[in-house]
């Protein structure tokens, strides 16, 4: 049979233009992707690109504060949001159109229109025309999910956050994940009060318990209001303003209230189930090793199979899709040692196992310290950082690095080179220390701290 197209990609995310791009471009392939909303999805939209802009606008306030420790006679001024907004969504303007680039650059036909699958070889568009391909491609991403209580729709979620008309004076953030962790820093850093309540006994759930600790302490420090064990009960409008009823027994009016409860797969109403594609209790779309559903013209790839919701990952899962079905070599995603970063003030780096999680798996000895950097103490600051290395003690191997620091994530994506590797703790001891930087000790350890 005769098709429109090999390759019909759903979703203009980070996963799905790279799979459109390298299947047209480098593989050959007829490619034509959907997209209702803006080119770039989640990450370079309303997710990873601005969030990250907003961390280097929020860090300035510090950063003149400690010049003036270092002798510049200058004084913070007022943070000019409008200014700022300004100046971001033309930013995001300018990468959409360099993701439209890509796309026509390399020959896919892109349809700006929202496509649903009528059946394993054909999707319809918004305005009822219908395209067949060989193969399907669903990377729909998620989009921010939150319970519904009496007032929830007083919330907004992380995807609104962007576009506020101005900034609120007062907030509540809610949720104790990345997203509630980088905004509660962000608008603490731009001048915001900010409250936040985690329903939880301590923020970042998963991580390694040291690290997440020390976040949380300096995000105190900072002047973040946290509240651990505590929810909201329900919300009603009070003028523009929201009055919240806390679990805790608060009774609060915040300006803005937002919600980072989490996020959901974006499959609703895509026609899938009815084809026989396995969605999980999320909605999430069930796949195998090569992100193939089960139908088996139908892959899927990103956030949309609520894997590991990142997107280099939803990179990485297109690529190996290509490889998979255009180049007929058979690549499953490497879902093993992905180092991360969350962008709260400190950051925190982190790849493969948290102490706890190593422990529980076999015999380790913990290497770690803490203490105040030399560039913020010198400003007076009594903010502390973490270098941590979870080690086997059978085979010496380093199961997990942690590090809490100014520019972790810079440092994790090399540290997670060496544990990709195999890397052992004598490995670590040989590389000669850089001097004087804070990861420097993450070579110079001698002594364990625990045993476990
Ligand atoms: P997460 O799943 O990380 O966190 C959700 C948080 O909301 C948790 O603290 C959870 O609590 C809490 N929560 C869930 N449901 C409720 C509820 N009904 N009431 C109160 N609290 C609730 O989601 P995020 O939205 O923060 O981020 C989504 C994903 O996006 C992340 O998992 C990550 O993969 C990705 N991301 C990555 C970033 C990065 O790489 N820097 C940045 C931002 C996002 P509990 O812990 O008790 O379940």
């Amino acid at each position: 049979m005769d098709f429109d197209y090999d390759l019909f990609v759903i979703g203009g995310g980070s996963g799905g233009v790279r799979a459109a791009r390298v299947a047209a471009g480098e593989a050959g392939a007829r490619v034509a992707l959907a997209e209702e909303d803006r080119y770039g999805g989640t990450c370079v939209i309303r997710g990873c690109v601005p969030k990250k802009l907003m961390v280097f606008a929020s860090e300035y306030a510090g950063m003149v504060e400690d010049a003036q420790s270092y002798g510049w006679d200058i004084k913070p001024g007022a943070f000019d949001w409008t200014s700022f907004k300004g100046k971001l969504h033309a930013e995001l303007d300018r990468l959409e159109n360099i993701y439209r680039g890509i796309l026509k650059n390399n020959g896919v036909e892109s349809f700006d229109q929202r496509a649903t699958v009528v059946d394993p070889h054909t999707v319809e568009l918004a305005d009822g025309t219908r395209k067949t391909a060989k193969h399907i491609l669903i990377a729909t991403g998620g989009t921010p999910s939150i319970a519904e209580f009496p007032g929830s729709d007083l919330a907004i979620s992380s995807n609104e956050v962007f576009h506020l008309d101005a900034l609120p004076e007062k907030m509540l953030i809610v949720g104790g994940g990345y997203i509630a962790c980088e905004f509660a820093c962000i608008m603490n850093g731009l001048g915001v009060e900010v409250t936040q309540y985690y329903r939880g006994a301590q923020i970042l759930r998963g991580f390694d318990e040291e690290a997440r600790g020390l976040v949380s302490e300096e995000m105190c420090q900072n002047g973040v209001n946290l509240h651990l064990g505590t929810n909201v009960l329900e919300m009603s409008a009070e003028g523009d303003k929201v009055r919240v009823k806390a679990t805790n027994g608060d009774e609060t009016v915040f300006d803005k209230v937002m919600f980072a409860t989490g996020r959901k797969p974006n499959t609703d109403g895509l026609g899938l189930e009815a084809l026989g594609v396995e969605l999980g209790r999320k909605g999430e779309v069930k796949v195998d090793e090569y992100s193939q559903t089960a139908v088996p013209s139908i892959y899927a790839i990103g956030d949309v199979t609520d894997r590991v919701n990142l997107t280099p990952v939803a990179i990485r899962e297109g690529m190996a899709f290509v490889e998979t079905v255009f180049r007929g070599n058979p690549t499953p995603v490497d879902h093993a040692l992905i180092p991360t970063a969350i962008f709260t003030q400190p950051e925190m780096g982190t790849v493969g196992l948290s102490e706890e999680e190593a422990a529980e798996q076999e015999e380790i000895e913990v290497y770690a310290t803490s203490f105040k950097p030399m560039q913020q103490a010198f400003a007076g600051r009594s903010q502390r950082v973490l270098m941590k290395l979870v080690v086997s003690k059978a085979t010496r191997k380093v199961l997990g690095c942690h590090i809490v620091a100014p520019g972790a994530g810079e440092m994790i994506q090399l540290a997670g080179i060496a544990v990709k590797m195999g890397a052992t703790k004598e490995d670590f001891d040989r590389t000669v220390a850089v001097h004087p930087t804070m990861s420097e000790e993450l070579v110079t350890m001698r002594q364990p701290v625990r045993r476990l």
